[in-house]
């Protein structure tokens, strides 16, 4: 492969891209903070549209950056609280719990600017608790149908002033039998406000509430594209489905089955690339990162390295890649599904060429299953659905690979000062085992001694949602759809842990102390960032904007919360579980 420096330089590298879609200073450094080099399709279709009050009907998947492309505009939209506005100007529904709290940590965490207090309203949580923050005052809501129902008939849900009606999964709600709550709310909502309807298909049951409900909206749709026959490169397209705290390990299982010469890691942030290249390194990989907050004297750095070989794999962001003149790498590898058909293409395109064959792994996640087909469909090509390697195919592997360079080196010969060894052990020895033990040694030797993760790397299932319901399953999901709401977690969602450089930042809006609290369960435990927030906002009823910076390491957390708080969300905590364990918390002794 040649991989030159750049010649021109990437354009996009700060939060202009974001701007440029008429988003405000505060939300396109929130966003760029976050590591979001530039909008996706789906956040450059329905921003600037959603921006200019007008509503939108979109067709986009998740995993598409569809949560943003909504979010965005409705915070800025309902501006802030600053203004004394005690009532709920941002309502968003969504059809199960998990998605409640994912999309209203995803608000909180781009309406940090605008000091936004989000609730997650859903079924299955003490409705006290609920109560008592929507006392306390609350901008946006993102509620589950059944739950928000609830509230609306006992008067507890004032949504006479909501001004951005949000509807996600809007597919989905309907499958599970939410038609006629939806209506309800509908109707509870002011008829002038603003419609936002996003959903994965475009039925006809999708189509009668947008014609019912939202006024002239503008159709954004992710542009299906072609690729030219011929200009299909020869490549071997892979995907691994599995959870996300497996990711790194079914990477270095690729790493180690494939043995690539030269690969090219692909992430959606820089924070992700941050992150994943520290990871590798401390596994032992050679990873260089490679983003757009690096200086152009750093990207040369880092290009000469991976030229000479002192590194084995780069870990990049879209945009950093493509102002790259890398011509050729073995393999590609996908941390995460591309956000769009055309992101796939352009990073597959990095490999087969020159008459190679080119490799391109995608590592998703079960709620990713979708996005996949999407990227099937519009590339025409197939993607094959695999398992991950398992510990005994990587034996068999590597064993492979010592054959082989042991037939190289008895065809090259030159082996004649080994043979002296050879003889003295085989008056003892019989000689196939004393070869054997020689491969044994070799075979030892090629592992990278810690590299082997031993542990077999679970498969996840596509989930059931991809397959749509029948009309018995539909109708019996309408009976059961609080049932619904409550159960646990349906595939598991990348929650973004915060990035240390947030780290102490977390202040309250009155500017009161933060302290630190040891929590004793960490990511070996199963822990999100989301579980801790949850965990504490729940029990000890603390407003999750009050919650600041969260760290899980292998086998503890530190969370900064407020000091005057911290007595009693460590008592709180003490009687509760996270993950199925008991929860132990002290303030952390090093202190915030
Ligand atoms: P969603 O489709 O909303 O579930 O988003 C999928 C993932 O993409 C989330 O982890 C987001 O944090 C991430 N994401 C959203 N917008 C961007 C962006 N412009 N650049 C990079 N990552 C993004």
């Amino acid at each position: 492969m040649t991989a030159e420096s750049t010649a021109t330089p990437p354009s996009s590298f700060d939060d202009g891209a974001f701007l440029k879609l008429g988003l405000s200073p505060a939300l396109a450094a929130a966003v760029s903070a976050l590591g979001y080099e530039e909008p996706t399709d789906i956040q450059r279709e329905a921003i600037p549209p959603l921006l200019a009050g007008r509503d939108v009907l979109g067709q986009a998947a998740t995993g598409t950056g569809k949560t943003a492309a909504f979010a965005l505009p409705l915070l800025q939209r309902i501006g802030s609280s600053d203004d004394g506005a005690q009532k709920i100007r941002g309502l968003i529904l969504v059809p199960t719990r998990e998605l409640a709290m994912q999309v209203a940590e995803a608000v909180h965490k781009y309406g940090r600017p605008l000091a936004i207090r989000v609730l997650p309203i859903y079924g299955g949580q003490a409705m006290q608790q609920q109560l008592r923050a929507l006392k306390r005052g609350v901008d946006v809501v993102v509620a589950t149908p059944g739950r928000a129902l609830d509230h609306i008939r006992r008067g507890t849900l004032a949504l006479d002033a909501v001004q951005m009606l949000v509807l996600d999964e809007a597919d989905e709600m309907l499958d599970m039998g939410f038609a006629e709550d939806l209506e309800a709310i509908l109707s509870a909502v002011p008829a002038e406000r603003q419609t936002a309807l996003f959903s994965a298909t475009m039925a006809s049951a999708i189509r009668t509430i947008a014609s019912r409900h939202l006024r002239e909206p503008v159709r954004v749709t992710i542009a299906r594209e072609h690729l030219a026959q011929g200009e299909t490169p020869r490549v071997r397209e892979v995907a691994y489905i599995v959870q996300r705290r497996h990711k790194v390990a079914a990477l270095a299982r690729v790493l180690d089955m494939e043995a690539p010469t030269s690969i090219i890691v692909f992430c959606r942030t820089r924070t992700e690339v941050d992150e994943l290249t520290e990871t590798l390194g401390g596994r032992g990989y050679r990873a260089e990162a490679l983003h757009g907050g690096l200086s152009q004297e750093q990207r040369d750095r880092v290009m000469r390295r991976f030229r000479d070989g002192a590194s084995e794999l780069l870990v990049a962001t879209d945009v950093a890649a493509r102002g790259l003149d890398i011509e050729h790498v073995s393999h590609v590898v996908n941390f995460d599904v591309p956000q769009s058909p055309d992101a796939y293409i352009h990073r597959i395109g990095r490999t087969g060429r020159a008459g190679r064959e080119g490799i391109a792994v995608t590592l998703a996640e079960a709620r990713e299953h979708r996005l996949l087909r999407n990227i099937e469909q519009a590339t025409k090509r197939k993607i094959s659905i695999e398992s991950v390697p398992t510990v005994h195919d990587l034996r068999t592997r590597r064993l492979e690979l010592t054959r082989s360079s042991l037939e190289e080196l008895l065809v090259s010969g030159k082996l004649d000062s080994y043979r002296g060894v050879v003889e003295a052990l085989a008056d003892q020895y019989d000689v196939l085992d004393v070869a054997a033990a020689a491969v044994k040694l070799a075979d030892e030797a090629s592992d990278g001694g810690e590299r082997e993760a031993e542990e077999e790397i679970p498969n996840a299932a596509p989930p059931r949602r991809d397959e749509r319901p029948s009309r018995a399953t539909r109708s019996r999901n309408e009976g059961a759809r609080e049932g619904r709401e409550e159960r646990p977690s349906r595939s598991e969602r990348p929650r973004g842990e915060r990035p240390r450089g947030e780290r102490g930042k977390a202040r309250r809006r009155d500017g009161a102390d933060v302290t630190r609290l040891y929590v004793a369960l960490g990511r070996k435990a199963g822990v999100r960032p989301a579980d801790l927030v949850g965990a504490i906002a729940n029990e000890a009823g603390i407003d999750s904007r009050d919650i600041g910076a969260i760290e899980i390491t292998d086998r503890f957390s530190l969370v900064e919360v407020p000091d005057d708080a911290a007595d009693d969300i460590i008592r709180a905590l003490s009687g509760t579980t996270i993950r199925g364990k008991r929860v132990a918390a002290r303030r952390d002794r090093a202190g915030a």
